[in-house]
């Protein structure tokens, strides 16, 4: 797929991984950025992150875009599918390794740990492979980080700043097992979708410093970028899988459609409910705004590492 002949001002999109179906958080993603992209008079596109088979489910990629077509939520273009993206990863990491901006590392997970001189969490890579020129087994492919902070405007969140040496170190790009990384695949196809804008849950704010990096390093355009407040249960949870998030009910699109709407912050008119979700968005696209949702939620911290996550992207 190519950039299109007109540069579009607004490109958005959602970009989900095929590890289940569709929840109400991967919904609430969706909605946000597709309401986002129609304020603007933008596109919206739907990539499909299927680049670690080892943690999708069959049939779901299908069933999150039958999914998104009863929701109401039409994107432009064909769907891109990361799984034949594969040569356009391998080439960026390539080049980064060419200009000796990437290395080889391989250090095994156990040797990692046994390196960790805390229990608190994952620690950053110490760059133990930076200067290594043999490597004795197979090897996952490193991009050099700096002590220099990354800095981005967040729509949402505002100023961030992060120093991913204390962070993540530096971090993968290529997996020992040969599958590309999800910052390295991410990156390479914001720039190839034209992205300008990625709304996206605020999980994701601390790869975003990754990405931004990614992009500086391979002299790609930064997007902008807004970090959604995570929609949590009455726990406090995020809704996912793990926290027991029920499937969306798909004879209820309307009901369903209406809550969310409510829970994004915005307040359709009581007449409203029972509509198709179709006739919802229209509703919010002209009376809903979607920079409210700042101060929306209280902020949920992330509790994942930026190399090791999972996500909605
Ligand atoms: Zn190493």
């Amino acid at each position: 797929m190519g950039r299109s002949d007109r540069p579009a001002s607004y490109i958005g999109r959602f970009a989900p991984s095929p590890t289940g179906p569709l929840h109400i958080g991967s919904l609430a993603t969706a909605v946000a950025s597709f309401l986002h992209a129609r304020q603007n008079e933008g596109e919206w596109l739907v990539r499909m992150e299927d680049i670690d088979p080892p943690r999708e489910v069959p049939g779901a990629a299908s069933a999150i875009l039958d999914a998104l077509e009863r929701f109401d939520l039409p994107w432009d273009r064909g769907v891109l599918y990361q799984s034949t993206r594969t040569e356009a990863y391998r080439s960026a990491a390539e080049t980064l390794l060419r200009t000796n901006r990437a290395y080889r590392c391989s250090c095994t997970r156990a040797l990692l740990r046994s390196q960790q001189t805390s229990t608190a969490g994952p620690e950053p890579y110490p760059g133990t492979c930076r200067t290594k020129q043999v490597h004795e087994r197979s090897t996952a492919t490193r991009v050099l980080t700096s002590s220099t902070p990354i800095r981005f405007h967040d729509l949402l969140q505002g100023e961030q700043s992060r120093s991913l040496e204390a962070t993540s170190g530096d971090y993968v790009i290529f997996r020992r097992d040969g599958l590309p990384a999800y910052h390295l695949a991410c990156v390479v196809d914001d720039a190839e979708q034209g992205i300008t804008h990625v709304i996206r849950g605020v999980d994701l704010l601390e790869s975003t410093a990754a990405h931004v990096h990614l992009q500086q390093t391979l002299a790609l355009p930064t997007p902008s970028y807004g970090h959604l407040p995570v929609i949590v249960n009455d726990v406090g949870q995020k809704l996912s899988k793990r926290t027991g998030a029920k499937p969306l009910d798909l004879a209820k699109t309307s009901i369903v459609a209406f809550e969310l709407l409510r829970q994004l912050g915005a307040r359709p008119p009581s007449d409203l409910r029972g509509e198709r979700p179709r006739t919802l968005w229209s509703w919010a696209v002209s009376h809903w705004d979607s920079g409210g949702l700042a101060g929306r939620f209280e902020l949920q911290q992330p509790q994942e590492n930026v190399a090791e996550h999972s996500r909605i992207d």
